[in-house]
Parts: structure tokens; C-alpha cells; sequence
């Protein structure tokens, strides 16, 4: 780098929006979690656990990134996976880097999805994440170079999300890629999730941590009620477990009731770290049936916005 433009790059003050592309289960959500610094997206090692489109904005004096997670790109058969993946796609149209986060060798079978992107000419940084799982270099060259095949990078960024490494690198590149701009967001404003998006995310995570695959693709959380008391600083919440089928609502409740009280727990204990309230929490499993083949159900839910 010469001398100007490292003046340069301290001088401006550059803004953008920054979308998280990649297959489900690849690491985006615990991607954008790291770089924020608080929990914003929900985590779960089963597949398309992002449903919504959620920013998270990380402040510097020299930028402000808006991060856009998105649910993973994969092809949707489901009315939900369908309308989950086009909110992904949508999203993506409108911002001005992608970050496409992999960690494992591309696949021939994923073309569609790297020509969809190539045609979006945005300009794209591979981030390679999973770094901490993988053996050697040669490992992580191997799946750089797998990429190539397919599309074009600005910049290439081997990363763990968990450990945190390699952020120096990955914030850089996003800079160096980024235009002048002004801040667009007040720098308290971390994320888009209000209070309910998060409460409702938090008790699906934990339904996920506690259920196997039957459950996750059709489960869906709606907030009931909320009530504050602020004499006690404490929220009382009644929410509603939405499952389509009533062997599902059987599973989640569990024997005498030990798995959705474990649920209702987990989150409870989640939540009252993350909003700094004591929170009494309330839960009901329901049956809709089909809701995730029902469109209207879907966006009802609110789902795939
Ligand atoms: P998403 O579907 O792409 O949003 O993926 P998530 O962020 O929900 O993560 C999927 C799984 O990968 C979770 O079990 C994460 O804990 C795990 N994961 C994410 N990043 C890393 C990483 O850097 N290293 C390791 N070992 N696991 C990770
Ligand atoms: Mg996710």
C-alpha cells in the first residue's frame, strides 16, 4: 500500500451495507453475532434456523458497516424455504459488498446459486470460515481454490467466527472495498431486532437446542403477550409454540412436561441476559396445521420479510 492511500484511509469516513451469504449452517449468524459484539441472530447447528432479515451495525470512527445476515441460499421445495429464500435473495440485491462465507470445498451442485450471486456484480469477499476445525493451510487453499472456479473475489479471508480471528483483516477488506459515506444510523442502534423479534428467536433457538430434526422446519414462536412491570424491571411474556402436527406438540412437551419446561428455562435464563430484565415466561404449544405450506400463515408469523 503507498503512502497516499494509507492517508486516505485514515482521512475518510466510509459507510456500507454488507451482506452474509452462504449456505446454511456454514457460520453466518455467529458471523454477524461476533461482529456486532452482542447476540442478534439466533444459532442452532440445524439447518436454516435465519428466517428473517436482520441488520447489525458495527461503529468505528472511520465507518459504519450495516451487516445484513440472510437465511442460507439453498434451492427451497417448502412455501416457507421458497419464501425464506427469496428474502435472502432480495436482500442481497441491495447492498453494496457480500461476504459469501463457506467452509467446505465448493460443490458443482451449488452452481446456481454462485451464478445467481456472479450476476448480482457486487463486489464479493470469500470468507472461509471454520478455521479453528480445519487441519492445515493446504486445507483451507484447497477450498479458496475450489471457489475461484466459480467466481471472482475482491479479497479472500480465512476466519474463525467462534474464535474471533482474523476480524482485523475481514473489517479491513470490507473498508478498503466501501465508499466514502456518512454514518446512515445513530451509533446506539446495534440492530434491527425489537424486543418481541428477539424474545420470540430466543424461545425458537432453545426449541431447536432441545428438539431433533422433526421439529425445526415447522416450528414457528409468536408473542402472545407482553406486560411490563417496571417497579421490578421485569417483563411477564406469554408466548405460543406454533407446531403442525400433533404428534410435534407431543414431543415438545415431553414427559410431565420436562421438555417445555427445559425450553422455557433456557430462554428464560437467555433472555434475561440479553434484555437486562428478569423475565417471566409463560409457554403454550399449538397445532396449525401445515402452516409452513400456507403462505398467508407464513407471513402471519412473520416470517420471510
Ligand atoms: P448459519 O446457518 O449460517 O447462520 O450458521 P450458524 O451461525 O447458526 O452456525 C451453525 C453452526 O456452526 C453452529 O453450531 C455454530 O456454533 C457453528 N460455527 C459457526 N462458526 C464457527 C466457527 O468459526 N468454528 C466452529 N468450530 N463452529 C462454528
Ligand atoms: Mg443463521
Amino acid at each position: 500500500m503507498d503512502s497516499i492511500s494509507r492517508k486516505s484511509i485514515l482521512k475518510t469516513h466510509k459507510f456500507s451495507f454488507v451482506g452474509i451469504a452462504g449456505k446454511p449452517n456454514v457460520g453466518k449468524s455467529t458471523l454477524i453475532n461476533a461482529l456486532v459484539g452482542e447476540k442478534i441472530a439466533i444459532v442452532s447447528d440445524k439447518s436454516q434456523t435465519t428466517r428473517g432479515r436482520i441488520l447489525g451495525i458495527k461503529n468505528s470512527d472511520k465507518y459504519q458497516f450495516v451487516f445484513v445476515d440472510t437465511p442460507g441460499l439453498h434451492k427451497g421445495k417448502k412455501t416457507l424455504n421458497r419464501t425464506i429464500v427469496k428474502s435472502a435473495e432480495n436482500a442481497l440485491t441491495e447492498v453494496d459488498v457480500i461476504l459469501l462465507v463457506v467452509d467446505r470445498i465448493a460443490s458443482s451442485k451449488d452452481k446456481f446459486i454462485y451464478q445467481k450471486l456472479a450476476s448480482l456484480d457486487i463486489p464479493m469477499i470469500l470468507v472461509v470460515n471454520k478455521i479453528d476445525l480445519l487441519q492445515s493451510k493446504k486445507d483451507i487453499d484447497k477450498i479458496i481454490l475450489s471457489f475461484l472456479e466459480f467466481l471472482d473475489f475482491k479479497y479472500v479471508i480465512p476466519i474463525s467466527a467462534k474464535k474471533k480471528s482474523n476480524f482485523d483483516y475481514l473489517i479491513e477488506s470490507i473498508y478498503l472495498i466501501s465508499n466514502e459515506g456518512e454514518k446512515m444510523f445513530p451509533e446506539d442502534y446495534i440492530s434491527n431486532q425489537t424486543e418481541i423479534s428477539k424474545i420470540s428467536e430466543w424461545i425458537r433457538e432453545k426449541v431447536l437446542l432441545e428438539t431433533k430434526e422433526e421439529i425445526p422446519h415447522s416450528v414457528a414462536v409468536i408473542i402472545d403477550n407482553i406486560s411490563e412491570n417496571s417497579k421490578y424491571n421485569s417483563l411477564d411474556v406469554n408466548a405460543s409454540i406454533i407446531v403442525e402436527r400433533a404428534s410435534q406438540k407431543k414431543i415438545l412437551i415431553g414427559k410431565n412436561g420436562q421438555k417445555l419446561k427445559s425450553i422455557g428455562t433456557k430462554a428464560r435464563l437467555d433472555l434475561n441476559k440479553t434484555l437486562k430484565k428478569k423475565i417471566y415466561l409463560e409457554l403454550w404449544v399449538k397445532v396449525k396445521k401445515n402452516w409452513s405450506q400456507n403462505q398467508k400463515d407464513i407471513s402471519n408469523f412473520g416470517y420471510g420479510g
